[in-house]
């Protein structure tokens, strides 16, 4: 009897057991799949990052266009505003009319697509207030072209049918120099230089609050001035990108030529990892991934930049929300 009973309770106990591996599996790859949208929907800190597009140029189903929001108690800061931007301040489930400001690092086509819809779509849903506008060099022909794309709409929205606030239809362009370019209470934001030669100026930006700071890379080459404006800061968001093979100069542009180029003016995993160690950051998130190797390649972007960093490493995906550490479980 007494051994039956065991027996019982060992298949009772090796039933159990074996449930809960399916439910582990199930859950591991439920959480997998959902993660991203599971991360924005929990309660946050005062400032912390969701990443609204984590691709490159060639058009993306699973990522959209170089884009990040800083979330600063209600409001919303975007740094570029890449392809599918304003669906993924949709899906994070930002409100439009809480975008305080934009900032553009640098005016490559992939960071400025979704540009226009983030004009328009913030004063149509509820932005009454010029629309706040930092950029480079180079910006007032982007912020004439959109005025003028978007000229019959304005006039029929503005004049005819909704009338929506005239001033919403406006933009105020604050041209960058390295510095500090924004103060919004305890939120400061600093531009400084990056080397995306021969894209210059090219900028990345640090957000300071007492809470603490999350820096932006921008599309950069490895390079002191980002290891100097980076220095500990909590959360450092860097781009990065797998060469095709070991080779340093190997990249995975489709021509040789397009190759030298990724080499020379954007930044692999690897070098990434350097920066950030370099920096003294806590943690570091991948964005504007350009992974081009067949294989896992999370793991392999994670294990590149882990040769130098030795903090906390984070693989973008879109709509990931990055907390600071002093938020973190
Ligand atoms: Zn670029
Ligand atoms: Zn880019």
């Amino acid at each position: 009897m007494q051994a039956r009973k065991i027996i019982l309770k060992r298949g009772a106990l090796s039933l159990a057991l074996c449930l809960l591996g399916i439910l582990a599996a199930f859950s591991n790859s439920f959480a997998t799949q959902q993660q991203p949208i599971q991360q924005v929907t929990k309660p946050a800190a005062k400032m912390y990052a969701i990443l609204l597009g984590t691709g490159f140029p060639r058009p993306d189903a699973e990522r959209a266009g170089p884009s990040t929001a800083i979330i600063v108690g209600e409001k919303v800061y975007l740094v570029d505003a890449g392809r599918g931007v304003m669906q993924r301040v949709a899906g994070a489930g930002l409100k439009p009319a809480n975008i305080q400001a934009v900032f553009l690092t640098h005016l490559h086509s992939d960071h400025i697509d979704g540009l226009p819809d983030v004009f328009h779509s913030t004063w149509q849903f509820g932005r009454s207030t010029p629309f706040q506008l930092y950029g480079p060099d180079g910006t007032s022909d982007v912020v004439q072209g959109i005025l003028k794309f978007y000229a019959a709409d304005i006039h029929i929205r503005r004049d005819l049918t909704e009338k929506l606030p005239a001033a919403g239809a406006t933009i105020d362009m604050h041209i960058l120099k390295e510095g500090v370019v924004y103060q919004d209470g305890d939120l400061r934001v600093t531009a400084f230089l990056v080397d995306h030669f021969p894209v210059v100026p090219a900028f990345g930006f640090r957000f300071d609050t007492p809470d603490g700071s999350i820096v932006i890379s921008g599309d950069t080459h490895p390079n002191e001035n980002l290891v100097r404006f980076a220095r500990g800061a909590d959360v450092l968001i860097h781009e990065a990108y797998l060469p095709q093979s070991n080779a340093p100069s190997a990249a995975p542009g489709d021509t040789a030529a397009e190759g030298a180029w990724f080499a020379r003016y954007h930044s692999t995993a690897t070098e990434a990892g350097d920066d950030a160690a370099r920096a003294g950051v806590k943690i570091l998130v991948l964005t504007h991934l350009i992974p081009h190797r067949p294989g896992d390649s999370d793991a392999i972007f994670r294990a590149e930049a882990a040769k130098s960093f030795h903090g906390k490493i984070i693989v973008g995906h879109d709509l990931m929300r990055i907390d600071l550490p002093s938020a973190q479980p």
